[in-house]
């Protein structure tokens, strides 16, 4: 579905994406892993098309996105710090993508409805973004990220800012959720657990560069070199 071909960003000299190669196979859960200004971000902002390459490309569905606008590339991105508008109610926010694409006002209402429900947040459109708690304003832009059908769904931290418990529980829905409906996810996260509870796939990042990209157990079990064994919390 998705290929990464030499995929290459860079900020003043540096590069920040570093000839990066990734596939993502059709209903594949990959989590990218990696320390703090690793490049994470920007390799999903790379593919959604918000950040331009300098080198390399990145291929969906067989063709090549150069020149093709983020809102034309049938991705979805659940952003880092999810963002959702302060000003609309939940449905308009779980609208808004939808609204872009077009929908009939009353398709748009039921499907609303049924991202809801999805979720976890049934009958929950006409609350205020502002009363609800971090957890629902997650699920609320997942709702989001869901609504146009994306044949691609990127998620930054999508549960950056939950504590714990919540965390797990929902990263087992989100697994049940996405197995379900058959999406195909690139998810970034820092929290290990987080990665190999939801990814069929975990790519650790390094300065740019994928480090190691394996199955949960292959990496766990045999982490390509001391950086990945020491990001995963073994002592050399
Ligand atoms: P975090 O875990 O903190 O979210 P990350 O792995 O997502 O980190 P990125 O946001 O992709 O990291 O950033 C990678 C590096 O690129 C960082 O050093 C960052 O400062 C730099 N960077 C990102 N965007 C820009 C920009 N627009 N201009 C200059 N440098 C940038
Ligand atoms: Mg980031």
């Amino acid at each position: 579905l998705l290929s990464l071909e030499g995929a290459t960003v860079r900020f003043g000299g540096r590069a920040v994406l570093d000839a990066v190669d990734l596939e993502v196979a059709e209903h594949e859960i990959v989590c990218v892993l990696g320390p703090s200004g690793s490049g994470k971000s920007t390799l999903l902002r790379a593919v959604a098309g918000l950040q331009p390459l300098d080198f390399g490309r990145v291929v969906l569905d067989g063709h090549d996105q150069a020149g093709i606008p983020a809102h034309r590339r049938g991705v979805g991105l659940m952003f880092q710090d999810h963002q959702l508008f302060p000003q609309r109610d939940v449905g308009g926010n779980v609208a808004f993508g939808l609204r872009m694409h077009g929908a009939q006002k009353r398709q748009q209402a039921e499907r609303v409805q049924e991202l809801l429900e999805l979720v976890g947040l049934p009958g929950a459109d006409r609350r205020a973004v502002a009363a609800l708690s971090g957890g629902e304003q997650q699920r609320v832009a997942l709702a989001r990220a869901l609504a146009p059908s994306p044949r691609l769904l990127m998620l930054d931290e999508p549960l950056g800012q939950l504590d714990r418990s919540l965390r797990e529980r929902l990263v087992v829905e989100l697994k049940e959720l996405f197995g379900r409906l058959g999406t195909t996810v690139l998810a970034v996260t820092h929290d290990q657990g987080e990665a190999f509870a939801l990814a069929d796939r975990v790519v650790v990042m390094r300065d740019g560069r994928i480090a190691q990209s394996g199955t949960p157990l292959e990496v766990w079990q045999r982490p390509a070199d001391a950086f990945v064994a020491r990001f995963l919390g073994f002592e050399n």
